[in-house]
């Protein structure tokens, strides 16, 4: 039975990090009074909010494209600032460049590094000696830092009710259409009956659904490309325990704190991905995964990286996390993660967005102040 029941200020669709923050900043910010947030899990950021590498970027990681690298720059101290319980300092952070297939060489990183005023120093001999010697150019201690994917949801929560946004859990959104009194979105419950809500204002914050709707929805104009990733969560040896390390800038990997799990994610560029395909509508990135076998890789992870950090053959495999991570086509290039803000002028006050890393909160954010409400 489909159940009209309520015009309310705003709809977000997707209790993500991005979904959330919205919620909060339309409530705060903007002043709108009635703001239902719709989530199609059992609870708020558990999908890739959740399931992700946990790196405040700084601009180290993206040394092919300088306004990404540049606008982590911008948004670290900010997002330090407004979430610092949230975040993860007290580690040593090493970036390591290959000597062989990376498309960076040591020298031109120092540059980069210097060109996007990021701090960088030479290791250590104690650090160093961690690597393989005949594998690894150099070896940089720089600032990066860890976010606790946990501390964001327990934030998201308070926040949400102390603003009075109405969250309807394990409820999927599956239609956006035009109605007399302003947008129509069709919502599918956990007990399979159906409810519109009727608002001026949508906001599709569903990340790798973005475009799975039926009714007038247009669909993104920014082609989105779709991964099964897997990253290893891992109990690291003493010796790696206090550090973060990423190899640059080719098919190699990162080892970083998850301080949600109080572990390490082991991840890598060739066995991470396990899938990939072009969005299309009607193929459901989340069903998708959900039919995967989900067979870990981390041997192979765990040998290659061996290979350069030798110390990783102690680490204990604890579990994986396997997630949809959803990246914009024109970017598979440079690595760059803009924002994909789109106002559908098919749909007047249907807005899509996809932050791409956390910390773009900020650019969506300021998109978002250019917009009358
Ligand atoms: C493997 C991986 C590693 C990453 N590493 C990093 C990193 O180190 N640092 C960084 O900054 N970023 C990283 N990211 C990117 C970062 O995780 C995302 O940019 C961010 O989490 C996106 O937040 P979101 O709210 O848009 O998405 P999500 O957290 O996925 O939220 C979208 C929500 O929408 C819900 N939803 C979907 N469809 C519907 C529907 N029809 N109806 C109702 N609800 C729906 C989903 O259940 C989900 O909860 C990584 C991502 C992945 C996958």
């Amino acid at each position: 039975m489909t159940t009209t029941d309520s015009t309310v200020d705003a709809v977000i669709i997707g209790g993500g990090f991005y979904g959330a923050a919205i919620a909060i900043y339309l409530a705060k910010q903007r002043s709108l009074k009635r703001i239902v947030l719709v989530e199609r899990e059992s609870a708020l950021l558990t999908r890739a909010s959740y399931n992700n590498q946990a790196r405040v970027h700084n601009g180290y990681h993206y040394p092919r494209s300088f306004t990404t690298a540049y606008r982590s720059r911008v948004n670290l101290p900010r997002f330090v600032r407004d979430w610092p319980e949230a975040v993860k300092q007290d580690f040593t952070k090493l970036y390591a460049i290959a000597r062989r297939n990376s498309k960076v060489t040591a020298k031109q990183f120092v540059r980069f590094c210097k060109e996007i005023g990021a701090k960088i120093e030479t290791a250590d001999q104690s650090l160093r000696q961690l690597f393989e010697p005949h594998l690894i150019e150099d070896v940089f201690v720089v600032e990066e830092y860890a976010f606790d994917s946990s501390k964001l949801a327990n934030w998201a929560e308070t926040e949400l009710t102390e603003c009075g946004v109405e969250t309807r859990l394990e409820t999927r959104v599956t239609a956006i259409s035009k109605g007399c009194d302003g947008l129509k979105v069709v919502m599918q419950k956990k007990d399979g009956g159906e409810d519109v809500i009727v608002s001026r204002h949508v906001f599709n914050c569903t990340y790798s659904g973005l475009n799975q709707f039926v009714g007038d929805f247009p669909g993104t104009h920014t082609n989105l490309k779709h991964e099964i990733t897997e990253m290893a969560l891992m109990q690291a040896p003493l010796a790696l325990k206090g550090l973060g390390i990423t190899v640059m800038d080719g098919p190699f990997f990162s080892m970083m704190p998850f301080p949600a799990r109080g572990l390490h994610t082991l991840s890598h560029v060739r066995y991470t991905p396990h899938l990939h395909w072009d969005d299309q509508r009607g193929i459901d990135p989340y069903q998708k995964l959900n039919g995967y076998e989900r067979a870990t890789r981390v041997d192979r992870m765990v040998r290659d990286v061996g290979r350069y950090l030798p110390a990783v053959q102690d680490a204990k495999y604890v579990d994986s996390l396997f997630e949809i991570k959803t990246v914009l086509v024109k970017n598979e290039g440079d690595d760059g993660r803009p924002i994909l803000f789109e106002e559908h002028p098919e749909l007047p006050g249907c807005y899509s967005v996809l932050g791409g890393k956390i910390d773009n909160i900020y650019d969506v954010l300021e998109k978002l102040d250019d917009e009358a409400f």
